[in-house]
């Protein structure tokens, strides 16, 4: 694939040229000026780019030479505001409290100044973490380690290239000029407590210096020496302004501790953030594992409120290697079983709670959950009670436990969260047996049978249901899944099916549905409502449905003399110099004429080429074809497979040996073909909808069925 940028720049050339063909002499002379604006913004963009990169150059240089001179600056204005404190504030402040008074003062202020300065120190000395260089190191990271287009090494998640320092450097997140170092993985916790004790001392100095010198400071009242009045104002001023860089500097970086993001991910995240609700999606940093955790990884495991945190000397160093980051990946559902369970019953139940979660909340994120604590809470309470499966149906469930609305969430916010366990329960609910009665039953389980109007006979499908039209839709949805043999005769494969039911109906209807082939349903599943007996003895499904959208049966049909619907061949040979891919694909007549309204849609082949395959030549009458050469699969896209035949063919193009350049020609090897595709308007098994009578009723509901047939997992083996 190798010819494809050029194709594509001659492509351009060609266009510029046709531009410059153009017989009109007004449009020949816009099209020149044109291009030449365009060139001269080119130009200019580029200069522009130049400068920018000179400038960042000087800029790094300034940097590496300011960086020491900042850090001495740094050290002499502490050391300045020490002095003025000792030499002149101690005595002035021992007249004023008393000799003890001003020692034990002092001995705070000594105290925070220690600490700033030991903190200072270890983040000035501390590398901040510079990634391993063997790839065998950052092997054990989730996704391969990038290569940092500066420096040529591996890049470990988390971690960014310095441009100051010259080197990547692991978690970074800031080159501070005021330590001359990098801010990263290895030292953000001594530049955290730095940040904290410099704040703490500068507090204290306000303070002190406020309280004991006010007529100094404030009135400049004619006390002491003019060289004391002068270095008292001076050190309160510093310690004033430094105090609030820093607490604008320590807030941010606390929000950065506790969602575990860097200040260049904060900036990445926050870009991040908009695109997805530009698309309508969630975002959420993967990195924010809860605030407590969140410290300690910055920290290290140390509690909260014992403060050994604060004294880096004596706590417990951070865990982590800088290279593994603890991130929120996928959710998992669990189940703790006592004993040995039917697994395929815990599957089910873990699925029907995620099917549950899923309705009520929209979407299930460790935010939604979290955000719809109680209701979760509830319906898990409702769902497995005394560590057995309770109540698992969703209109059951919906009319003990009322979704989450936003008129709750408002409650919640006003009133707090206690009220959200009230206003969980439904109001007839709520009505019937009191607040403290429907609590009691939405927590306790089923208390007596007629909670939300539901009744005991009846328990799938809510009371009192009432529509303004009657619907139900029928929609019957099949999976073929099979491995078909080099001449297309299948070997092993079957389907499975699911007829789904969206029952719009009020009142309480009888619905029969009748089949033409019942027999496919010999492997089925029902939903309860269906009248097993009545089934069992004249093959019809009878039943009272539930509100809504529900799954009547799902079927397994093991069939391996099932007719797909169309014709499919493909080969591949290997010649000397290269090979030839053959694929055609048709619809078979004999089934389309019979289903006029049939439609095969999405039809997509793919083919795993062997890896000595280097690059491919192909052409197709129908939708596109391509090779991927990284992934060495071929993809045809069809789309619509309508009445005519498709062929798509071409030559492969073998790599060369790198020792001594002799093609290398795939032997024994013989890919296969993957195909995907929905039917629309057919289901394979043959199933058909004889008659859908809904009775009991006293109008006359609109009725409809659709037929899927979608490709679960197909493969063509080429021979
Ligand atoms: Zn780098
Ligand atoms: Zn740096």
């Amino acid at each position: 694939m190798a010819a494809e940028p050029r194709r594509k720049v001659v492509g351009a050339a060609c266009e510029d040229a046709h531009v410059g063909d153009e017989e009109d002499d007004r449009d020949h002379a816009r099209s020149t000026a044109g291009i030449a604006f365009k060139r001269a913004s080119r130009d200019m963009m580029r200069l522009f780019d130049s400068t920018v990169r000179m400038g960042q150059r000087v800029f790094h240089v300034v940097m590496r030479i300011v960086g020491p001179c900042l850090v001495l600056l740094a050290l002499s204005l502490i050391g300045f505001v020490t002095y003025t404190y000792f030499w002149y504030g101690f005595a002035e402040m021992a007249k004023e409290v008393g000799q003890p008074g001003a020692v034990a003062i002092s001995m705070v202020g000594v105290f925070l100044l220690t600490n700033a300065l030991y903190n200072y120190a270890k983040a000035v000395m501390t590398s901040a973490g510079i990634p391993p260089e063997f790839e065998a190191e950052l092997e054990a990271c989730k996704a391969p380690p990038r290569k940092c287009a500066k420096c040529g090494k591996l890049k470990p998640p988390r971690a960014h290239h310095c441009s100051v320092c010259g080197v990547c450097v692991m978690k970074m997140d800031h080159h501070c000029p005021w330590i001359n170092n990098c801010v990263g993985f290895g030292n953000y916790r001594y530049f955290c407590l730095f940040l904290l004790f410099i704040a703490s001392a500068c507090t204290f100095i306000v303070v002190v210096f406020g309280v004991c010198f006010e007529d100094v400071i404030f009135t400049w009242g004619r006390r002491g020496t003019r060289a004391f009045r002068q270095s008292v104002l001076i050190s309160f001023m510093i310690c004033a302004s430094i105090l609030c860089a820093v607490c604008m500097l320590g807030g941010f970086h606390l929000y950065l501790v506790l969602t575990n993001q860097t200040t260049i991910e904060f900036q990445i995240n926050m870009i991040r953030r908009r695109q997805c609700r530009r698309n309508g999606e969630f975002f959420r940093n993967p990195y924010d594992v809860g605030r407590s955790r969140n410290c300690q990884e910055v920290f290290g495991p140390n509690s909260l409120w014992g403060f050994r945190w604060m004294f880096p000397w004596m706590a417990l160093a951070p865990t982590g290697d800088g290279i593994k980051y603890a991130s929120i990946d996928k959710m998992l559902f669990l189940a703790v079983v006592s004993h040995e369970e039917p697994p395929l019953a815990v599957f089910e139940l873990l699925d029907r709670i995620y099917q549950v979660l899923l309705r009520y909340l929209g979407e299930v994120s460790e935010d939604s959950l979290r955000q719809n604590f109680s209701t979760v809470y509830l319906l898990l309470d409702e769902m497995i009670d005394s560590g057995l499966p309770f109540t698992t149906e969703m209109n059951r469930l919906e009319s003990i436990i009322a979704p989450p609305s936003a008129i709750g969430k408002v409650v919640q916010a006003v009133s707090g969260s206690s009220t959200q366990v009230l206003s969980d329960v439904p109001l007839e609910a709520a009505g019937q047996a009191g607040p403290f009665g429907a609590l009691s039953s939405a927590l306790g389980g089923l208390t007596h049978s007629h909670i939300g109007g539901a009744s005991a006979e009846v328990w799938w499908r809510r009371q009192n249901v009432a529509y303004g039209s009657n619907e139900v839709y029928v929609d019957i949805v099949e999976t073929v899944s099979c491995i078909c043999n080099g001449t297309g005769n299948m070997i092993s494969g079957g389907v499975s099916g699911e007829v789904l039911i969206n029952s719009k109906l009020s009142g309480v209807p009888e619905v029969l549905l009748s089949l033409r082939n019942p027999a496919v349903l010999q492997n089925a599943s029902f939903h309860p409502c269906v009248r097993l007996p009545r089934f069992q003895r004249d093959k019809a499904l009878s039943f009272i449905p539930p509100d809504g959208e529900f799954s009547l049966a799902t079927y397994w049909i093991p069939d391996t003399t099932m007719n797909l619907p169309f014709h499919f061949a493909v080969s591949v040979n290997y010649h000397s110099d290269h090979g030839k891919v053959q694929i055609s694909a048709s619809p078979k007549m004999a089934i389309t004429m019979q289903n006029k309204q049939m439609l095969i849609d999405k039809f997509v082949v793919n083919i795993r080429l062997p890896a000595s395959i280097a690059s491919a030549n192909l052409a197709c009458q129908g939708g596109s074809i391509r090779f991927d050469d990284e992934s060495k699969v071929l993809i045809w896209n069809l789309g619509k497979l309508a009445s005519q035949e498709c062929k798509a063919e071409g030559t492969l193009n073998y790599g060369t040996d790198p020792k001594d350049g002799t093609p290398q020609i795939p032997s024994e090897e013989k890919p296969t073909a993957q195909l995907a595709f929905v039917i629309k308007g057919w289901a394979i098994s043959g199933v058909r909808l004889d008659a859908c009578d809904v009775s009991s009723i006293n109008y006359t509901p609109y009725k409809a069925s659709r037929y899927t047939t979608t490709a679960g997992k197909i493969e063509y083996r080429i021979a």
